[in-house]
């Protein structure tokens, strides 16, 4: 374990003890203590693992059954329904970019750094005809990606990759910037390989209402995993820093908070491979309790959404023309 600072104010001495966790969303075991920064809020997992430590939380990523799933979705519904959220974001990504500028075109180059399974990239691809690139240190995702999607995956951290610069014009990366240990030096690659004028969108979760409702069982604690919990103003602050124009930043609809976060209430353990993927009686009961959740999460995180203070967090920003 070693100890941990806020990513933006490394000078500030933590308030202690804002969650305390047991790791129920992957199972693996532990007891975590996220503390918070006194000047923005963030929340940081402090201590943390050591990035050698962290093999055991992240072996589960894709269990047995994931990869039979997504492909008979993509063959049975068509790219919009079988992506789910990754089909959202997708849509969404498309025409808030080209409402700032960005001409999509068959040679536009997106890579979406963090890309896991590669549902983002595929549905990116089915909305704007653009080239799509993923990367992700998961070696299981390339093989994954290739199979379900056709889609091309790197495998490593993003800077062994030693992309050119200004090898893209659209990066993005989802739920990956809070696994990191140097946020900003991810931000400061990813804008060094954007090309001047292209754009960045980034999404992380968030300390929301409900966060501070459930804490330790909030759904998008997920310790040890998530090392930060950033505010808006935090992540602003980060991508400034890195160079880019922050050109929006909003707390976008993200369904689940809500009965994910009952779920671990209840001490359900191991969601994504009992929940989602999982086979039995047991399974299946659980995969019904969270549907009947989902009725009122989703008209409830909805209205969060409109109040701007679901769990989610996303920003637009754009690497300046000369710099
Ligand atoms: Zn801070």
């Amino acid at each position: 374990m070693q100890a941990a600072r806020c990513p933006v104010h490394p000078d500030e001495t933590l308030l202690p003890a804002t969650a305390r966790a047991t790791d129920r969303f992957w199972g693996f075991g532990g007891e975590f203590t996220y503390g918070r920064c006194p000047t923005c809020g963030t929340w940081v997992l402090d201590p943390r693992p050591a990035p050698t430590e962290m093999g055991p939380w992240y072996a589960g990523y894709y269990p047995e059954g994931e990869a039979a799933f997504r492909r008979k979705a993509w063959s049975r519904y068509g790219p919009r329904r079988a992506l789910g959220i990754d089909g959202m974001r997708a849509l969404d990504t498309k025409v808030r970019l080209a409402r700032l500028g960005q001409r999509w075109t068959p040679e536009t180059r997106a890579l979406d750094a963090g890309c896991g399974a590669g549902g983002f990239l595929a549905g990116l691809r089915h909305e704007t005809g653009a080239q799509v690139q993923g990367v992700d240190f998961n070696p299981e995702c390339r093989a994954f990606a290739a199979e379900v999607y056709q889609v091309a995956v790197d495998s490593g951290e993003l800077a062994a990759q030693a992309y050119p610069d200004a090898a893209f014009d659209v990066v993005t990366t989802w739920h990956c910037l809070e696994h990191t240990y140097d946020p900003a030096a991810e931000l400061a690659e990813l804008k060094r390989i954007t090309r001047p004028g292209g754009f960045l969108v980034v999404e992380v979760p968030t300390p929301s209402p409900l966060a501070w409702l459930f804490r330790g069982r909030w759904f998008f604690l997920q310790a040890p995993t998530h090392l930060y919990h950033l505010r808006p103003k935090a992540l602003r602050a980060l991508l400034e820093r890195a160079g880019w124009r922050v050109r929006q930043v909003r707390r976008p609809w993200l369904p689940s908070e809500l009965a994910g976060s009952l779920l671990m209430l209840f001490g359900v353990r191991r969601f994504v491979p009992t929940v989602m993927y999982g086979k039995g009686a047991a399974a299946h009961l659980l995969k019904a309790l969270f549907g009947l959740l989902l009725l009122v999460d989703v008209p409830l995180t909805f209205l969060l959404a409109l109040a701007g203070a679901t769990g989610g967090l996303r920003a637009v920003a754009q690497r300046p023309e000369d710099a």
